[in-house]
């Protein structure tokens, strides 16, 4: 795990001028408080598979006629829809080897938006409807379904932001353990580091993972591998709440509740209820919780990656 935390990147939001109109989309935090922490693999679609920078504007067209239902084109007409397909899948196959933990997308870029990007249609397209994707950006969640991505946009929303690095650093743990040489066994051990975690975002997928880690020793290894990986990142999608995560908080405490007095134990339960009602950030429980959990050397909670899911350095449970 020294390896640096690589994040695939559009290469308009770190500066580079790569825009159709020779400029860039220079994101700050990004650049300064994310750039610090990982290794960027910038990305420009357009300009890489031969464009040209300035280049004519392009946009998404409705085309019933297409599977997917939408055509590339440049304002001119020329149509670049094959080009810049062809382009994705082989770059994406590439990008495999550099061994991503995450990807960030520039938002409403025909090329690299996730959602609601403008697709124009009607006979001479002069209308448009919001809820097309990027060509490039379709490629990379096709090709990398379980690997985390955003749009910039969205990652200054600090809810989604820090579920974006949970998922970053945990999809790393995870391909980490699968790259290894492991076993049922380590799998198991693993699975155990992530309960509280998986707790916060979803009981119901905890218990189904719980249930195939049961069945390991059953399933070939590979599609153990596979499906388990599925599984976890699906979970790891959905959304905690601060309710599920009072929930995970309240059995953390479990652990050590009889090992400590009764006014320690009422100022955690105190702090708890400031945190299920919105009062203070989750990392007010937090600490507390990590804190009891050194000081009375609680092994299974000191190895919940809940307790510490991502790097200090990015001050994510500040603001949730
Ligand atoms: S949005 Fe994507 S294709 Fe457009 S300039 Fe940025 S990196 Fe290039």
């Amino acid at each position: 795990m020294t390896a640096p935390v690589r994040i695939g990147v559009s290469s308009c939001l770190l500066g580079e001028k790569v825009r159709h109109d020779g400029g860039h989309k220079r994101d700050p935090y990004l650049v300064e408080t994310l750039g610090q922490l990982v290794e960027w693999v910038p990305v420009c679609p357009e300009a890489e598979a031969g464009l040209g920078t300035p280049r004519e504007p392009i946009r998404l067209v409705r085309d019933a006629g297409r599977s997917d239902g939408v055509r590339l084109v440049s304002r001119s007409g020329v149509r670049l829809t094959g080009r810049m397909r062809r382009f994705a899948r082989d770059r994406l196959r590439t990008l495999a080897k550099t061994d991503l933990s995450g990807y960030i997308l520039k938002k409403d870029s025909p090329s690299c938006g996730m959602e609601r990007v403008k697709v124009w249609t009607g006979e001479d397209s002069r209308s448009s409807e919001r809820n097309g994707r990027g060509i490039f950006a379709a490629e990379l969640l096709r090709q990398y379904p379980n690997l985390p991505v955003e749009e910039e946009g969205r990652l200054h929303d600090p809810v989604l932001r820090e579920n974006f690095f949970e998922r970053v650093f945990a999809y790393r743990r995870l391909r980490a353990l699968f790259s290894s040489r492991w076993n049922v066994g380590a799998l198991v051990q693993w699975h155990t580091t992530q309960k509280l975690a998986l707790m916060a975002h979803s009981p119901v997928r905890y218990r189904e993972l719980g249930r195939l880690v049961a069945e390991a020793r059953e399933i070939p290894r590979a599609e153990l591998g596979r499906r388990y990986e599925d599984e976890f990142m699906a979970a790891m999608r959905i959304r905690a709440t601060r309710a599920r995560h009072t929930n995970a908080l309240m059995h953390a405490m479990g652990h050590f509740k009889r090992l400590i007095d009764e006014a320690s134990r009422d100022e955690l339960l105190a702090v708890l209820e400031d945190y299920r009602r919105g009062l203070v950030p989750r990392i007010v429980p937090l600490t507390l919780v990590r804190h009891h959990a050194r000081r009375l050397e609680v092994a299974y909670l000191r190895e919940q990656t809940y307790l510490n899911p991502h790097p200090k350095e990015l001050a994510l449970l500040n603001h949730v």
